[in-house]
């Protein structure tokens, strides 16, 4: 208590401090404000500072808030915190929002109004804001953001909210200098105090060091909440805040220490080794060390560990041209350096972030901040990859780094001033080099090139995305990307970044053995070229697209080539690539071709002017055609060893991700090639790389040294469709934006009918932005409105959910299909098919072809570029017409291996040729001749060559061939050509190449130094295998193609001289009518054409024609050649027999069900013909869907109904209004569940068995309205012991689907509906019927007492038999399938009271809920498709045996007091409470158990019996309850007024249920039980209809007068007397008119009624805690039934072992739950103890469900889907309809 201190003063400040620590700090701080409010404010200050000396003492630990209490009062002053929050609040002049969210809150996007991609904007802004009809979107963060409200440069200012747009800043007053004062001087002291803990909690992460520093964290929560506190407080206090952030003065003189304070010290030092161990030097340090050496230190150490991660060995680059000062050094000049330091080595906590952000709308603070994040840039890289939870670090990364670079003037700003660029891509490179290993590419040993590998973390992990998305994102902005583009050492930095990437993930063919694993790595791969390279390309392109950016697109290609030669160089290629080798990523190449790309379409720069020589073409040709020849070979299965991930690999590279990407520049870059190179060498180099050059000669036999037998086949086919697709494919060749848009959405739309997202998604990005709203270029909705129509989405009854769907119009069909394009963009084979399939489809319907299959259509090109003219040349070259000359050759001999698809793909190429003519290429100097296969054709142009006749060529054939025999004998013919067979008949496209490419490099070689290369070539070209033994042969010919083209029509129209010699003439011109058809179609237009554009041409096929050519060889019959030419159309028709082979099985079974279902109820049969009062002696059959046997049922072997029990409270569910109840979407609005039916039973109930007796009550009254067992059936039988063997087969079954055989579940053996039991069939004859309607004259009271005698026999007990046992275990099913307390409702539970109750609700459940089923009307239903599945007819007898075995004491026996006047007993004596009075009585109930126990069978005349004297009671409680709902002196006007009849007249409305629901109840019973066709009449003359028919009236109708409810009835004893009895019963009892009015009328069940628009039941309760837990629910779901809100999946919620939802389910359904996910917008069923995803009622405006809000577009309400939701629920299918069932094991 006593300090050392000489200083009088000083210890009087200390005596000071000590006494304001004491005193309150209220008043302290009222004290030193106004001490510090004076002008001379020193002793104030003094005073302050020792009180925060005392206070703020980091040596306390941080848990102790007494320290932050302090600041907050001193901070607040007098007026306590809260009020000075307000009070500084209230001088908010911010402009912008700036909310701060983390991951998994909820936030717009408007694309309509964000100028930058990353806009985004708070729930708040986004709804009072403006963006009707706007491209807008919801979302769940990720990575977390903040909202953009007021920034008008990252968003357009019409978007902004309206209290962002009113500026709020401009008129709020400026701040009194002396509020926040105290803030100043405190806030200092404070903040250093965090980082002095920050420094003093930091270790270096070796061991545990992870928990230490979340502990570190969890200690200071409280402080940096209160930091983030202030920044909500708006401007006024950010302002104050970012000077005390930004001053470096005082950041000298505290953070330091002061004094001789050793704690203070102490903990300086641990913040400088921090920095030294992060690899990084004060700029002091380095000054003084002179060596950038200690950070090399702790990078070999990670490297010796680092270096098992991948099997290969790391290198390590010696020369980098980085800059070190970026990597290493660091210098901190104020707080906030500082603390973002601590934020990054504390690995980014959460708080931090927060409270980094929130200041943000602070620009001095947000300019700071940015050049602080720039400057640790290099620090942060290096954290993340050592980091342990590098996935949340990246995403707090990113959270921070979006907001400051979607900026464009910031991001510019820091360019310039803090070397951004630099510092990005230097952090970038560096990352990389961290796991470059050497490259295999084609020479193992030798290779100098590096690249990445794949396997490592930093790739495998994607840890490097959030640096990349910072780089595409600053790329964006063009002011930056310019400064990119100019500076030249940074793009050749760029470009070695790029060529980490060149070569990466080889794959190696594996020849021998299957691959022992298979390698994932080439997700890594694709996804690294894509965000790493790709992205950032694209970022560049779209800054060069004018003529004023040539200069950018000049030097990136030139840098380009540049780093292409340097890789040539390193991997040692020449001219040969290494065999079975390739790789998909070409970044470099691709860079090089989009470039040239755009310089040509958008800049106007002569292609020729950015090519490089030829040689250099050559190379660049060589790996993109290599992964063309690849793709075929997987396809063609020769790389299956390598595993199925190559097949990933290849259909990732086409995938829409990815094609605009890796494909798409690929096979432009090839078309470049082939433009400018020599064609036969081009084509030639395709056929080798093809590996089918041996294929193609014209001997029918040859060797193939490459290629399996199986393999040739589809290759060859592979090689013509890439040839086809390369000079036809105009992608970036010619077409506009707007044309590829449309040949995309055409090409995806013809393989199948897509849904709009699925559609987006398809559609590449680049270069068509999906959006839309680009400027001057058709939008996305536009096109697709313009090439598709809409087919509505539409629910299958039955069957599953179509969503909305685009098909292609007709006239896309007819004009727009493009074969190619949908081979090039398919990932899936099967899709050429399915386009094909959906394409003949359209062809037959529209009648344009409809024999046999048609042949994909041939489609005219856009006009080549100028530039590319020179693509055309392929199609106009020797070497290609020799192949096509060859192929028809072998085609028509019907040579092996040779296809419909090869021969579709020859006569395209002829085609192609035929419309793309070259002009003669004059300028060329004469060739020499000595081209070994010149003497095939005279020239190039294709016209001129289809009639050029060969006439002999020579082979090289193995000497088993057929040629060498046939042939042996000297040629007899000796013409010109035959003369020097000996060179010029030679076709060899190996040595062709080789020859053009020699020539090439001769040419160039007088330039190019090295000279040497040639040699090495021809050395590696030598096939394995000893080479067979070969015989040169001549073959004689004597064809053209044009004479070819002719036979192979006739060959495929079966036809001898299938075109006249007249043909050409006959033919019409219009070539529309020749567009669609087969490949005869196809060679006739090809013959017009030649025709129509040569004179040659066109005698020549005259000529031939006319010729009468000898029977066509019978090679036709040939079975091999039959194979292979019609293996599509047998693959087709295949399918087609397969399908109507389905189509007639299911018609068939269909049928079978029908007819099935017609004996299903044969007592129905047999009732119908009762009219004609004729009856069947017969006794019933039923047919055993088992065994198939038809028989009746017996005692022995009794047959049962396949059945479904299931428990419901569908009934219990029923309100007395009939409009659905609203789900609530505000806090006001709220679900009572009292007036619901169940709930009102329940009342009643209790409320009776508190006055009287228990056993009487429980027959008082029904349950069964919740948890009652509903019976159904699909209508089938079978032997009871046939089940019983089916379900132990089901048991051994392993396969189970979703049902679980325990629990007695099955699926019917027909009809394969769920079922779980057997309800058994009563045997017997139908003639039991006839008692029914023996007519009765017996008097009333004689009736009376015959019901009473045969109530009065004890109840029999059936002999045990087969049929009684399986009885029993019916009811025992059926008291299984609810739960227990749906079944106790009585006070000893467990007695036979109780079951008694319960089974004869069954009855009554099962008739409710017909009645509902049917409509909830006896007249508009009539038999529904319910009727078909209900089974009341069995289930009565079933529940009428076991009746039997209870007897009711007859001492009180209802029935003597419903017809009898006795004196009344005295009930008080042998038990303290009566019997239930009979006005309280249920007469329904009361009327089901006197039929279920009476003697059975029940003659008709004693039902009508019962029924008579029912309605008496029934028509007097109506009276009753009337009367008791009268006012006083209405009751008094009806005592005195008298007869019955008069009240009916006065009150013509009786109460509804004496009407109608009375007789109706009675109608449901007597229906099943005589099966009488009940004529049915509305309302009213439903009464009267069923009165008649129930022999209440007179039957024959009266068509007189309206018909009194009083006239049905019918005393047998005084009515007065009676009524006065029952009426006695109830005088003085309480609650007597409670009990009096029973709630009869109940509306059809209904689920909520829901709001049209999702996003008010989103808004609501995706942020509602749950009432149980309080917690907001991590999966909120939504009972679609009452409403209640749960914890789906919850822990939170969990009791004994159930979770929420399934708990709710059991409640609110018994067992069935139909549940909205609030955060997927779908609609999950619980039924017992499985569930299933049924599917969204939300739809968005394309008629698309959007599961998991993935797209976040708008939402609305389905009225159709809804409907049949509820009727599923109402008719209790959902076991039958849904499919995919799951167990749920409790856990939802
Ligand atoms: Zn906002
Ligand atoms: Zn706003
Ligand atoms: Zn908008
Ligand atoms: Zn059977
Ligand atoms: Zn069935
Ligand atoms: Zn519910
Ligand atoms: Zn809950
Ligand atoms: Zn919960």
């Amino acid at each position: 208590m006593q300090t050392n201190c000489e200083d009088p003063v000083g210890g009087f400040e200390c005596m000071m401090a000590a006494l304001l620590l004491r005193r309150d700090k209220k008043s302290t701080a009222a004290h030193l404000k106004s001490d510090l409010n004076r002008t001379d404010n020193s002793s104030g200050v003094r005073q302050l500072q020792e009180l925060l000396d005392s206070v703020l003492n980091p040596e306390k630990p941080p848990a102790d808030t007494e320290a932050l209490d302090w600041c907050k009062c001193l901070i607040a002053g007098e007026e306590g915190f809260e009020e000075f929050c307000k009070t500084v609040r209230s001088y908010d002049n911010a402009t912008l929002c700036g909310l701060v969210w983390t991951a998994n809150f909820v936030a717009y996007r408007c694309r309509t109004c964000g100028i930058s991609p990353c806009m985004s904007l708070c729930a708040e802004c986004f709804n009072n804001g403006d963006h009707t009809g706007h491209d807008f979107n919801m979302f769940r963060s990720q990575a977390g953001g903040a909202c953009d409200c007021g920034d008008s440069n990252v968003m357009r200012e019409t978007g902004f909210c309206r209290r962002h747009r009113l500026r709020t800043g401009e008129n709020v007053p400026s701040v009194p200098r002396d509020l926040l004062l105290m803030s100043e001087m405190v806030l200092p002291r404070f903040i250093i105090c965090i980082i002095q803990y920050l420094r003093d909690g930091y270790t270096e992460p070796d061991t545990s060091a992870e928990r230490d520093l979340q502990k570190v964290l969890q200690q200071l929560e409280p402080q940096i909440t209160f930091l983030e506190e202030l920044t909500k407080m708006g401007g006024a206090m950010r302002t104050v805040l970012t000077k005390i952030l930004t001053n470096q003065q005082t950041f000298k003189d505290l953070s330091m220490g002061q004094e001789e304070n050793v704690f203070a010290k102490k903990n300086y030092e641990n913040y400088l080794s921090a920095l030294k161990n992060s690899g990084l030097v004060s700029v002091e340090e380095k000054a003084q060390t002179g060596a950038a050496e200690p950070t090399r230190g702790s990078e070999t150490g990670e490297d010796q560990d680092g270096q098992s991660i991948g099997q290969r060995k790391r290198v390590k680059l010696s020369s980098s041209t980085k800059d070190p000062s970026i990597m290493d050094s660091l210098k901190h000049k104020c707080f906030l350096e500082e603390l973002l330091f601590w934020t990054i080595k504390y690995e980014f906590p959460q708080k931090m972030v927060t409270f980094l952000l929130n200041m943000l709308p602070d620009q001095d603070y947000k300019i700071t901040f940015t050049k602080t994040f720039v400057q640790h840039y290099a620090f942060i890289m290096k954290t993340l990859m050592k980091s342990q939870e590098s996935d949340t670090m990246s995403n707090r990364i990113v959270h921070i780094s979006v907001q400051l670079f979607s900026n464009e003037d910031l991001a510019r700003h820091v360019t310039e001033e803090c070397q951004l660029l630099d510092i990005m891509v230097t952090v970038l490179l560096y990352m990389m080099e961290s796991c470059l290993i050497k490259s295999e590419l084609q020479d193992e040993e030798n290779s100098r090139h590096v690249v990445v590998n794949c396997s490592e973390a930093l790739l495998k992990n994607n840890t490097y995305w959030p640096l990349v998305s910072d780089f595409i994102n600053i790329l964006s902005h063009q002011s930056v990307a310019k400064k990119f583009l100019e500076d030249h050492s940074l793009l050749m930095l760029w470009m070695s970044f790029v060529s980490f990437f060149q070569g990466m993930n080889l794959n190696k063919r594996e020849l021998s053995e299957h691959v022992e694993f298979e390698s994932q790595t080439y997700y890594a791969a694709f996804a690294a070229e894509l965000e790493a390279c790709a992205q950032p390309m694209w970022g560049l392109l779209t800054h060069c697209k004018v003529k004023e950016t040539q200069e950018y697109t000049k030097t990136v290609v030139r840098y380009c080539l540049e780093t292409l030669q340097i890789w040539f160089d390193a991997i040692g290629f020449v001219d040969e690539l290494a065999p079975n080798q390739v790789t998909f990523h070409l970044p470099l190449h691709r860079y090089y071709a989009m470039f040239l790309s755009k310089a040509v379409k958008c800049q106007g720069l002569d292609l020729e002017s950015l090519l490089p020589d030829q040689e250099m073409l050559m190379r660049i040709m060589v790996h993109p055609l290599q992964i063309q020849a690849s793709l075929s070979e997987i396809h063609s299965n020769m790389w299956v060893r390598n595993g199925l991930q190559i097949k990933g690999q290849a259909m990732t590279y086409v995938q829409s991700h990815f094609c605009n990407s890796m494909i798409d520049p690929d096979i432009f870059l090839l078309q470049v090639c082939a433009s400018r190179l020599d064609p036969d060498y081009f084509i030639s180099s395709v056929f080798e790389r093809f590996k089918v050059v041996d294929l193609l000669t014209m001997a029918s036999v040859h060797q193939n040294t490459a290629l399996d037998g199986e393999q040739e086949r589809p290759m060859l086919e592979g090689a013509l469709t890439f040839l086809v697709i390369l000079s036809s494919l105009r992608i970036h060749l010619g077409m506009a934006d707007d044309e590829i848009l449309r040949a995309e959405m055409v090409s995806q739309l013809c393989m199948n009918d897509r849904t709009h997202s699925s559609l987006l998604d398809l559609i590449p990005e680049n270069p068509n932005p999906k959006s839309g709203i680009v400027p001057g270029s058709c939008s996305f909705e536009e096109m697709l409105s313009a090439v598709a129509d809409f087919k509505a989405p539409v629910f299958e009854l039955g069957g599953s959910m179509q969503q909305g769907m685009y098909t292609p119009k007709a006239e896309v069909w007819e004009k727009e299909f493009d074969p190619i394009m949908v081979i090039l963009r398919t990932v899936y084979r099967r899709d050429v098919q399915s386009a094909m399939d959906r394409y003949s489809a359209f062809l037959k319907q529209s009648g344009m072809h409809t024999t046999g299959n048609p042949w994909p259509p041939y489609k005219e090109r856009t006009p080549l570029h100028p530039c590319y003219k020179g693509l055309d040349r392929l199609l106009h070259c020797k070497t290609l017409h020799i192949v096509i000359f060859t192929l028809l050759y072998k085609i028509w001999l019907d040579h092996s291996n040779m296809s419909e698809h090869v021969l579709c793909m020859v006569l395209y190429l002829i085609e192609l040729g035929l419309d793309n003519q070259v002009e003669e290429d004059k300028g060329d100097e004469v060739r020499p001749s000595e081209h070994c296969h010149d003497s095939w054709f005279p020239g190039t142009n294709l016209l001129s060559n289809l009639h050029h006749v060969i006439n002999y060529v020579r082979v090289r054939v193995p000497e088993t061939a057929p040629e060498v025999k046939r042939e042996r004998e000297p040629p007899a013919s000796t013409s010109a050509e035959a003369s020097n067979f000996g060179q010029a008949q030679v076709f060899s496209l190996v040595a062709e190449r080789r020859r053009k490419f020699q020539e090439i490099i001769n040419r160039s070689s007088t330039e190019a130094s090295q000279a040497v290369r040639p040699k090495s070539s021809s050395t590696r070209w030598v096939p394995p295998g000893t080479p067979p033994q070969l015989v040169t042969e001549i073959l004689e010919i004597h064809e053209s193609m044009l004479s070819l083209l002719i036979k192979l029509h006739q060959k495929l129209s079966a036809k001898q001289n299938s075109l006249s010699a007249t043909w050409l003439e006959d033919m019409d011109a219009n070539p529309n009518r020749h567009a669609h058809g087969d490949g005869i179609t196809a060679i006739e237009r090809i013959l017009t054409k030649a025709a129509t554009r040569s004179h040659q041409s066109k005698r020549s096929i005259q000529e031939i024609c006319g010729k009468v050519f000898p029977p066509v060889a019978p090679k036709k019959n040939s079975p091999t050649a039959k194979k292979t030419m019609d293996k599509e159309e047998r693959r087709q028709r295949a399918r087609e027999r397969q399908q109507k082979l389905l189509a007639e099985f299911a018609s068939r079974q269909k049928s079978f069900m029908e007819t099935a279902m017609d004996v299903e109820s044969p007592d129905t049969e047999a009732a119908m013909d009762l009219g004609a009062s004729e009856v069947k002696e017969s006794e019933v059959l039923y047919d055993c869907v088992i065994c198939g046997q038809s028989g009746p049922s017996t005692e022995d072997r009794p047959t049962g109904l396949v059945v479904l029990l299931q428990a419901s409270s569908v009934l219990g569910h029923r309100c007395k209004s009939d409009e659905a109840k609203k789900l609530p979407t505000t806090d006001e609005e709220r679900i009572y569940p009292a007036d619901t039916c169940g709930a009102a039973h329940d009342v009643r109930l209790a409320l009776m068995q508190s006055f009287f007796k228990d056993s009487s009550c429980l027959q008082s009254v029904s349950i069964g309205w919740d948890g009652g067992v509903y019976v159904q059936t699909c209508g089938h039988t079978l032997h009871i012991d046939c089940h019983k063997s089916y379900m132990e087969s089901l048991r051994n079954d392993q396969v189970m689907q979703g049902f679980s055989v325990d629990k007695g579940e099955f699926t019917c053996p027909l009809c394969r509906q769920f079922a779980n039991s057997v309800l058994p069939c009563r045997p017997g004859r139908s003639t039991e019927v006839v008692s029914w309607h023996m007519p009765s004259n017996k008097k009333t009271s004689v009736l009376v007492k015959e019901v009473e005698d045969l109530q009065e026999q004890l109840g029999f007990f059936p002999t045990e038999s087969n049929l009684s046992k399986e009885m029993e275990l019916v009811i025992k099913d059926i008291k299984n399938t609810t739960q227990r307390k749906y079944m106790d409702y009585g006070k000893n539970p467990g007695s036979p009271d109780n079951d008694f109750l319960f089974m004869y609700s069954v009855a009554r459940t099962n008739l409710e809920l017909e009645l509902v089923h049917r409509g909830g009307n006896l007249c508009s239903g009539g038999a529904s498709g319910a009727a078909k599945r209900s089974c009341l007819n069995q289930l009565f007898h079933v529940l009428a045996m076991h009746m039997r075995l209870y007897s009711i004491d007859s001492a009180y026996n209802p029935w003597t007091r419903l017809t009898q006047v006795a004196p009344s007993r005295d009930n008080c004596l042998d038990d303290e409470r009566p019997e239930v009075p009979m006005l309280f009585r249920d007469c329904p109930s009361l009327l089901i158990i006197f039929v279920l126990t009476m003697p059975q069978p029940l003659r008709k005349e004693h039902f009508i019996c019962l029924v008579r004297m029912l309605y008496n009671l029934q028509y007097t409680q109506a009276l009753a309850a009337l009367s008791a709902k009268f006012s006083p002196e209405e009751r008094q006007a009806w005592s005195t007024s008298g007869t019955l009849k008069k009240v009916m007249e006065i009150s013509p409305s009786l109460p509804y249920c004496c009407f109608v629901l009375y007789p109706r109840a009675l109608g449901y019973l007597y229906h099943p039980i005589i099966c009488c066709p009940v004529r049915l009449l509305l309302l009213f003359q439903e009464f009267s209809g069923l009165a008649g028919c129930l022999g209440l009236l007179d039957p024959a109708p009266q068509p007189s007068n309206p018909m009194y409810s009083a006239s049905c009835l019918d005393w047998t004893v005084s009515a007065f007397d009676l009524m006065s009895q029952w009426c006695s019963e109830v005088t003085g009892l309480a609650d007597t008119q409670t009990l009096l009015v029973q709630d009869l009328q109940w509306a059809s069940p209904h689920l909520l009624h829901l709001p049209d628009n999702y996003n008010t039941i989103f808004q609501y309760y995706h942020k509602k805690a749950c009432t149980a837990c309080k917690k907001v629910p991590k999966d909120p779901a939504l009972c679609l039934v009452c409403g209640t809100f749960v914890c789906l999946k919850g822990l939170c919620c969990k009791q004994h072992g159930i979770c929420e939802c399934v708990w709710h389910s059991q409640h609110c359904g018994a067992a069935t739950g139909i549940f909205l996910l609030i955060n997927a917008s779908v609609i999950i069923i619980i039924r017992g103890h499985r569930f299933c995803l049924w599917g969204s009622v939300y739809l968005d405006a394309h008629g698309e469900e959007d599961r998991d809000l993935r797209r976040g577009k708008p939402l609305f309400l389905c009225v159709e889907r809804y409907r049949v939701l509820e009727q599923q629920w109402v008719s209790h299918t959902f076991d039958h309809i849904n499919k995919r069932w799951g167990p749920h094991y409790n856990g939802l």
